[in-house]
């Protein structure tokens, strides 16, 4: 039996940079050279401020620069992999 397209088997993960912060704190339009992660699979919401999300969702956030942000993202993708098919 097959099911390839099984819920769950789709990793909702974003690599995005991050914006910018105007001096009051608030999101600037511009971004910066740092990039976060967005995970849906552990309960991120990328409508939410980094500063909103719990701190386990921080960490996984970063924020981390492009390459250090990529290898985090791929290694979450293969945590998010052995989790499946360990149930
Ligand atoms: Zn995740």
């Amino acid at each position: 039996m097959t099911t390839s397209t099984a819920p769950g088997q789709v990793w909702t993960l974003t690599l995005r940079r991050q914006k910018a912060r105007t001096g009051d704190g608030l999101p600037a339009e511009s971004y910066t050279d740092a990039f976060e992660i967005i995970c849906c699979d552990c309960g991120d919401d990328p409508r939410r401020d980094y500063h909103d999300v719990p701190t386990r969702l921080q960490r996984l956030r970063g924020p981390y620069l492009i390459d250090t942000g990529i290898k985090q993202y791929e290694s979450h993708i293969s945590w998010h992999e052995a989790e499946a098919r360990a149930r």
